[in-house]
């Protein structure tokens, strides 16, 4: 019950901030005063900085909603921060004219089109380098055609190789490539609340969105509080983060309210493009099996923080007795 108030009282907080943002600038600063505790000024304490990334834009969306619907959804969302995006493209899931269609509705708003493999494949024990390698490479076809299309690239289920010479020679590849690495700093499973979510409307057609749009929020929330402390604890200073989430059809619809939900918290949206020029970026953690959040490579690096350390980081393992109580 604590768990669905804190939930409803974020969401609420969430649809004041949006309220908030239309005001005039001079009334926005006298209703930041009012809000502020009388010891902190809002200018001496800089907000933590987030991009969006989306990955695995879809046109098979089930039979919630149709591509086109959640599109056209989503963009309007993004748009409504005035920020850029990173969209990270896998391409069997794209590879026909609609998608192609899909595509360039992105790149015509000005959104990084980047790399996320044709076939999604796991860089584990099962799949060899140079299957991996090849995979990559057919992406680049499908990426292609637009103006926008960013050399970088993001390992499926962010995994970069279950052994230090696979690790090592797919980094080569990327580097003699071009390439950077579209490192997420919080990961989280919004993928599995989507999941959740259809499988009811499987069930019960007329289920309520909210309860799945509030856990959502909580997350969400919950993993940027985590890896932030996480990269303060291991770097000494704040990052600009990278949020990961995915083009699925509870995102469709709640993306507004997870937006606010995050400056109601004190976040401040910006391009992808800026946060990916953050020297973080630039690291190579070397540790095997190698990938998942870039913050939680870096702390496992340090050999320091393994009581903080989960493996993997995020899995639908963590949500779904959390799920399962709340009856979602
Ligand atoms: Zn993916």
């Amino acid at each position: 019950m604590r768990r669905r108030k804190f939930i409803s009282a974020v969401v609420k907080t969430a649809s004041a901030a949006a309220c908030i943002q239309v005001f005039p600038p001079s009334l926005h600063s006298l209703v930041v005063q009012q809000s502020a505790t009388p010891n902190v000024s809002p200018s001496s304490s800089p907000k933590p900085q987030l991009a969006l990334t989306l990955d695995d834009p879809t046109l098979s969306l089930g039979s919630v909603l149709r591509w086109q619907e959640a599109n056209g959804r989503i963009l309007k969302a993004i748009s409504a921060k005035n920020v850029r995006i990173a969209l990270f493209v896998c391409g069997m899931r794209v590879d026909e004219a609609d998608g192609a269609r899909m595509l360039a509705a992105w790149d015509q708003a000005g959104h990084s089109i980047c790399n996320h493999s044709y076939s999604h494949k796991y860089y584990g024990e099962q799949t060899s380098y140079s299957d991996f390698a090849v995979d990559f490479l057919k992406d680049e076809r499908v990426i292609a055609p637009y103006h926008n299309r960013t050399a970088i690239f993001r390992y499926p289920f962010l995994k970069e190789g279950d052994t230090a010479e696979k690790r090592d020679r797919f980094r080569a590849l990327l580097k003699e490539r071009g390439y950077r690495v579209g490192h997420v700093t919080i990961d989280a499973s919004d993928w599995y609340v989507s999941q959740r979510f259809v499988d009811r409307l499987g069930k019960q057609p007329n289920a309520p969105i909210a309860p799945y749009r509030d856990y959502l929020i909580a997350h969400l929330l919950d993993r940027a509080t985590f890896y932030r402390q996480l990269a303060l604890d291991v770097l000494g200073r704040d990052i600009r983060h990278t949020l990961l989430m995915h083009y699925n059809p509870l995102n469709a619809f709640v993306l507004p309210d997870v937006m606010n939900a995050f400056e109601a918290a004190g976040w401040q949206w910006i391009d992808a493009s800026l946060a990916f020029e953050d020297p973080v970026f630039r690291s190579q953690p070397q540790t095997v099996p190698a990938g998942e959040s870039l913050v939680w490579a870096l702390a496992k690096e340090t050999g320091r923080f393994g009581d903080r350390l989960r493996y993997p980081g995020e899995d639908d393992v963590y949500e779904k007795p959390k799920m399962d109580v709340l009856g979602l």
